[in-house]
């Protein structure tokens, strides 16, 4: 049995190929022009600075309730810490 590979080099339908996906918001997300490693800060300065960029990002609310969803215990998420996100997860389980 043998495989055959396509490669295509079309960004745009590409992108246009995962708007239906549940993580199409990434996309638009706007940590997509940083290193990753902005958003897994290991120390406090980290944190704030990974924060300062969610602010203004447009997807911060699908962003924070992807990392919750999905319990990502690591990174700056919709800019809340772990920390934060801890927090919410908490406090959503009380009122449940
Ligand atoms: S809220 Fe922050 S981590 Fe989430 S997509 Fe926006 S910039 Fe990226």
């Amino acid at each position: 049995m043998s495989a055959t590979l396509q490669v295509t080099i079309q960004p745009v339908r590409q992108q246009r190929m995962f708007q239906n996906s549940p993580t199409a918001w990434m996309n638009s997300g706007t940590c997509r022009i940083y290193p990753p490693a902005t958003f897994f800060p290991t120390d406090g300065t980290g944190v704030i600075a990974a924060q300062k960029i969610c602010k203004n990002c447009p997807v911060a609310s699908s962003c924070l309730e992807y990392a919750l969803s999905e319990n990502i215990e690591h990174g700056v998420w919709g800019g809340t810490s772990e920390r934060e996100r801890r927090r919410i997860t908490k406090s959503r389980l009380n009122v449940a």
